[in-house]
């Protein structure tokens, strides 16, 4: 199958302090992944590691400091800030920070049918926007004339959703959507993404640090840390089987149902985000139980194991080896 979405060793390269001592932060770092038509890919990690610049890159905001972003096969130009179509739409995390306070939501709605004349004429723009909104479990009478305050956080997020399927997009960039919602409406928002790229055949890119979503609503994910892909395969296989010690630290901080489960391993105390930036060999080094000397000096390859993609020294013989295993730890996971 065609890739919708294809991002080669996409770079971005921060630099701060003064000219005498200057210090350039990757950000991201040579990042590669691609997305099919259909597919639900995450990016995970914990904040600072580079996933919301990855997404910001991908969507304009951000320049590349190299690499390639390809969008069914119309790759971006530099210094190209709208360079996609409507059919790429993007969700963010705070619903109320996506509506002017002093505007009626279904204001943006009017515009976006205007915009783009999925409809013509005002009936047909209201039964548009109500079949749009029954989507996402709304409809148009619970919202006209109303202000963003008079919903809640998770009925916002829906709007906002069902705003950016206005469009009929083939790609929902959705970066930590769930993450200001109340935790009670967390579930049924993620099933939507589930449910409209099953429907309407349309990808999501969705963003988080939060692995128990993750696991819900994705086909393949992506971990990153401090800047690099460490792990990505498909969902079952990189969460139920990790194999990257970060992977395998991210997964024992999710509360198990079975105490047994726990991971029985050592975790070092954490560093500051800026030296683990900085390191010169693996950056997860200063807090990995299972480090070894060439992961100070030496940037571990992305390796395969099996369908997986790993980076890291542990897996250069290419096979599971003791080490790895000792640490592992599989379970299944509880409703966040
Ligand atoms: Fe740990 Fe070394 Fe693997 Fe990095 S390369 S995760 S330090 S074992």
């Amino acid at each position: 199958m065609e890739d919708l979405l294809r991002v080669e060793q996409l770079t971005k390269v921060y630099s701060f302090g003064s000219i005498t001592s200057r210090v350039q932060l990757l950000a991201a770092d040579n990042v590669s992944f691609v997305i099919k038509p259909g597919e639900i890919f995450v990016l995970a990690g914990e904040s600072g590691c580079g996933k919301t610049t990855t997404a910001k890159m991908i969507l304009g905001f951000e320049e590349p400091t190299s690499g390639t972003i390809v969008y069914k096969d119309r790759e971006k130009v530099k210094h190209e800030k709208v360079w996609f179509t409507e059919a790429v739409q993007a969700i963010f995390q705070d619903p109320f920070g996506t509506f002017n306070p002093l505007r009626t939501v279904d204001r943006y709605f009017f515009e976006t049918v205007q915009n783009y004349k999925p409809a013509q004429g005002e009936e047909a723009a209201i039964q548009f926007i109500d079949r749009t909104l029954r989507m996402v479990g709304l409809t148009y009478g619970e919202f006209a004339g109303k202000y963003p305050s008079e919903f809640s956080g998770g009925q916002l997020q829906r709007i906002s959703i069902a705003r950016a399927l206005l469009t009929s997009p083939t790609l929902l960039i959705a970066d930590e959507p769930v993450s200001m919602v109340d935790a009670s409406l967390r579930m049924s928002i993620v099933n939507l993404f589930n449910k409209l790229a099953a429907e309407l055949g349309m990808s999501v890119l969705y963003i988080t640090h939060d692995l128990a979503t993750a696991y819900y609503v994705c086909d393949r994910i992506a971990i990153m840390f401090r800047g690099n892909i460490v792990e990505m395969g498909g969902v079952e296989e990189v969460l139920m089987n990790p194999r990257h010690p970060y992977t395998q630290l991210l997964r024992e901080s999710i509360p198990q149902a079975d105490p047994a489960m726990r991971w029985k391993g050592r975790v070092n105390l954490n560093e500051t985000e800026e030296t683990e930036y900085l390191r010169q060999g693996c950056k997860f080094a200063g807090r990995c139980p299972a480090v070894m000397d060439r992961c100070i000096h030496e940037v571990p390859a992305d390796i395969h194991v099996g369908d997986v993609l790993v980076k890291c020294h542990l897996y250069a013989g290419n096979g599971a080896p003791e080490q790895a295993e000792k640490i592992g730890l599989h379970g299944s996971f509880s409703t966040p």
